[in-house]
Formats: structure tokens, C-alpha cells, sequence
């Protein structure tokens, strides 16, 4: 049998160098990767010595798990060739590549097309000698209209089940356990719904900046960077019914259901449903920082927000009228993420001339990261002689040191084995542009609200809220 390739395409990039290289030595050192050849290609004319010595410097910088003995057992995997875009040089490719192949495209959005169909042209996608898979990173488009247009670039050669788009927070052991605590635990289906919820909160809080990206970020902004595509999927694991099986369309069918449920938002209506900040300077993750606007090469009149905020209702029988608020931001008092489900009052609290007068709503909490751990919050009495109540958390952390794979070592293992339920398909992609795009064009004009950094978000954001405030971690 002939060993399978991926093929990096774009090696010489941050990407590459940063998560993809790292997951797949990890995977190595774990011996978790099966019988793999690594191809990287890029502009760069390094010798295949030369591309190994850089890949050395990548995982020394990278991999916690680097070792020299590691190294030795990688590198044996690794070649390079050197190459642009075009079909005449990508087809130097054939004479390497033999059975099973998966392109990652580790490039700039804006080659997507160019490349897949390079590919094509140079005979590098037909399935005669093994199975053809094509990966491609987010963005997606920058609107509905773009992401359309890329998906068109990409299908003239390429079919969509062998188009793999990552998200990598569903790579994410907390966010794959979301379908699994909510699924395989008879007690929570009955409560699911309109019924016991009041509302649910996501949010994906940075202290850091834009850490170099300046050009992508200030194109882009929090709204698609953001809240288009990992907050959306959270979303839809947390909305969707379950699926009869477990089955990758299946469950991307019943997500995308989902998305086609969200009540359409007006362009009139965008400022009673979505917020959005920049940021000032101030203190965020311990350290003195400067405002957006004097961030280097970021124009002194960008409007591009840092932080977005938006409301959801699913029309649906399950969700009737519950609020969804999604959120996210750069620069925000702490790195942490977490989806939060606050469960309605009891009818009523028969604790009438006791000291328990202070109780909480109910709270499931999936916190994906820092720890990834799970908490309910819920009422209890305080020991004691008095009827008097507190709130207790009952935590059950999710972390296994021992069993730790990052969300690419995951999504990576995933694709090489021909698993897709953790890629998007494209109507995922696009249903959740249909859903956002009166909100970018709402935001075409007029500015963002400035927020201190540091703090959590432009103060705003809490007239979103049909009851409540958000939940500020203290
Ligand atoms: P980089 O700009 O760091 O690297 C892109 C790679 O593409 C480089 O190897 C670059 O070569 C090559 N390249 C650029 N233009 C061309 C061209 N016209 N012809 C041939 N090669 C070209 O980007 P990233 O690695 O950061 O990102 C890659 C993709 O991953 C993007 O789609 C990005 O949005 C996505 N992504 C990145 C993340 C990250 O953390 N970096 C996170 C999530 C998604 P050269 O260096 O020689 O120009």
C-alpha cells in the first residue's frame, strides 16, 4: 500500500509553523499519526534541508512536547518542494504524490480559488490513484456574497464532500463533549427548551490584541472573525435537535436546520440587536496597552470593531422566544470562554419568612477555555440552624493532562482518517453570512463604542439583554 501525503501548501507561513506543524509532531510523538508523508510547498526556494531545519525551528518555538529524540523520528516524514500557484508548477506534484492525498491550503483566502483550480489543471484532483481531499481555513468569504463566490471557485473543480473546511473550535474537547453531555444524558432533554430556559449567553473574551495581524484584522474585524463562525458553531450545537444517528450529514443537516430557524434580522432593527466596540488603551492581561487606533499601521479613522455582540432568537418549537446573546472580544478583562444557560425561576420559592431571599437563577456552564469544566450553579441551604440558602457550584473539571490533543491535532487526525463530521459544510458557512450580513451592513456606517481595555465591552452591550446582565467573570 502507498503511504498517503498531505501536502502543505503555503508551508513557509505562520499557520503552518505555528499549529499545523506542532499538531503533527505532537501526534507523532504520541503515536497517534499513522503512516504519513509531509509535503511542504511554498515560494520559498529552500532545499527539502533547508525546509527541515526551519520546521526544527518552528517546533523548538512551538511543541512543549519538542524533543531531539522526537525530531528523529519526525523529520523522516518531512520533504519540501518549492513552487507557485500555477498548474505547470504544482504539477511536479504528481511525480510525488501516489494513492491517497489531502492539500491543506495554508494560504492567504484570496489564492483559495487560484490554487484549487491550479490543482485541477494539473490533474492533481481526479480520485484514479487514491482519494483527493482539499482543506481550507477560515475566512470563508467576507459576506454572503464573497463566500458564494469562493465556494463557486472552489466547486468548479473540486466536490464539496472533498472540500474540508476547519473550524477549529470544533476541535476542541469541550465543544465535542457539548454534543455528548447534552445527547447522552436522559435528564437534560426534558428541561431543553422554552419551557426551563431563560436565555443562553456565549462568550469568547480575549485580553490579547491583534498580536501582528494588522492587515487581516482590520479587514475583518470581531463581528467575522469571530462570531460568523466559532461562536455561530457553538451555537448550533447548543440549538440543534438531536440527530437519529451519528452520522456526519446527519448531523450537519440537523445544524444547519438551526441556522435557517434564526429570525432575520432588519438592517433598521441592527442597533436594538447588535452592539459593537473598539477598544481605548488601559490595562488588559496585566500589561499597559494602547487604543486600536494607535495600533501600528491601523488607520486613525478605522471603524473596525473589536468587539461584537449580537441577539438571536430561533424560531423554532424548542426555542420560542428564548434570547441567545453571542459575544466577542479583543482586549477584554480575561482570556476565557464559555457558553452559559440560565434556567427559569421555580413557580414559586416556599421560603416565605425565612432568610432565604436571595436566590439565584440556575446556570449550566461549559467553560471551554481557560479549563475546559463544566459547572451548574444552583441553590442549596446554607449548613447551619437557619433556613438560610447560597448559591454552590457543582464543578466537574474536564481537563485529562494524559489524554490532551489540541483542537488541530484532532481536526488533523480527523481528516487524515476521513472523518468529516467536524468540518463545516458549506451551507453552514453560508447560512450563518445570511444570518450576519444586515448586521455588517448595518455597520457600514457610524462607529463603534468605545470601551476601555481591559474592561468587558462597551457598556452597550447590556441593553441587549431582555433580562439579566451578562455574566462577567469577577
Ligand atoms: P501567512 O501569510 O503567514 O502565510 C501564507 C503562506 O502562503 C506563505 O507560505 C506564503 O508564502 C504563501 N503565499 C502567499 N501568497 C502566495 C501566492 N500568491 N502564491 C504562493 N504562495 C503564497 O498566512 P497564515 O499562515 O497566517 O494563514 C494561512 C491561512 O490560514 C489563511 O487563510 C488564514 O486566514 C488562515 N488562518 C490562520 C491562522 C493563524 O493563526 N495564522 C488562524 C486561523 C486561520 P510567502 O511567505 O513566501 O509569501
Amino acid at each position: 500500500m502507498t503511504t498517503p501525503h498531505l501536502i502543505i501548501i503555503g508551508a513557509s507561513g505562520d499557520l503552518t509553523g505555528r499549529l499545523l506543524l506542532p499538531a503533527l509532531y505532537q501526534l507523532d510523538v504520541k503515536r497517534r499519526l499513522p503512516p504519513l508523508r509531509i509535503l511542504g510547498y511554498a515560494l520559498e526556494e529552500w532545499t527539502p534541508k533547508e525546509f527541515k531545519q526551519h520546521v526544527q525551528a518552528s517546533l523548538r518555538q512551538h511543541s512543549q512536547l519538542y524533543s531531539d529524540a522526537g525530531w528523529e523520528g519526525f523529520v523522516s516524514r518531512l520533504d519540501y518542494l518549492s513552487g507557485d500557484l500555477s498548474a505547470e508548477h504544482l504539477s511536479a506534484l504528481k511525480e510525488r504524490i501516489h494513492g491517497d492525498a489531502l492539500f491543506y491550503l495554508a494560504l492567504p483566502p484570496s489564492s483559495f480559488a487560484e490554487a484549487a483550480r491550479s490543482l485541477a489543471e494539473a490533474g492533481l484532483v481526479s480520485e484514479e490513484s487514491g482519494k483527493r481531499k482539499l482543506v481550507i481555513e477560515k475566512p470563508f468569504g467576507h459576506d454572503l456574497a464573497s463566500a458564494l463566490e469562493l465556494n463557486r471557485g472552489l466547486r468548479e473543480s473540486w466536490a464539496e464532500e472533498q472540500i474540508l473546511r476547519i473550524d477549529h473550535y470544533l476541535g476542541k474537547e469541550t465543544v465535542q463533549n457539548l454534543l455528548v453531555f447534552r445527547m447522552a444524558n436522559g435528564f437534560l432533554e426534558p428541561l431543553w427548551n422554552t419551557q426551563c430556559i431563560e436565555q443562553v449567553q456565549i462568550t469568547v473574551a480575549e485580553t490579547l490584541g491583534l498580536e501582528g495581524r494588522y492587515r487581516y484584522y482590520d479587514g475583518s474585524g470581531a463581528l467575522r472573525d469571530m462570531v460568523q463562525n466559532h461562536l455561530m458553531q457553538l451555537f448550533t450545537l447548543i440549538a440543534m435537535e438531536p440527530p437519529p444517528l451519528w452520522d456526519s450529514e446527519v448531523l450537519r443537516e440537523h445544524k444547519v436546520e438551526v441556522l435557517k430557524s434564526v429570525r432575520p434580522i432588519a438592517v433598521e432593527e441592527v442597533p436594538q440587536i447588535a452592539v459593537r466596540g473598539q477598544y481605548l488603551a488601559g490595562v488588559a492581561g496585566g500589561q499597559e496597552v494602547s487604543g486600536y487606533l494607535e495600533e501600528p499601521n491601523i488607520p486613525s479613522t478605522s471603524t473596525t470593531e473589536t468587539f461584537a455582540a449580537v441577539r438571536l432568537f430561533v424560531d423554532n418549537w424548542r426555542w420560542r422566544d428564548v434570547p441567545f446573546y453571542l459575544r466577542s472580544g479583543k482586549r477584554l478583562g480575561k482570556t476565557y470562554s464559555e457558553i452559559a444557560v440560565k434556567f427559569r425561576s421555580p413557580p414559586r420559592r416556599p421560603f416565605n419568612g425565612t432568610p432565604s431571599v436571595a436566590f439565584g437563577n440556575n446556570w449550566l456552564i461549559f467553560h471551554l477555555q481557560p479549563n475546559e469544566s463544566i459547572d451548574w450553579i444552583v441553590s442549596a441551604k446554607e449548613p447551619g440552624l437557619s433556613m438560610a440558602s447560597r448559591n454552590v457550584t457543582l464543578h466537574t473539571d474536564y481537563t485529562n493532562p494524559g489524554a490532551q490533543f489540541s483542537a488541530y491535532e484532532q481536526l488533523l487526525l480527523d481528516a487524515l482518517g476521513g472523518d468529516i463530521t467536524h468540518f463545516l459544510r458549506f451551507d453552514e458557512v453560508e447560512w450563518a453570512w445570511r444570518i450576519l450580513d444586515p448586521v455588517l451592513a448595518a455597520w457600514k456606517k457610524g462607529k463603534p463604542d468605545p470601551y476601555v481595555a481591559g474592561t468587558f465591552g462597551p457598556k452597550r452591550q447590556n441593553e441587549l439583554m431582555l433580562s439579566g446582565t451578562w455574566r462577567n467573570p469577577l
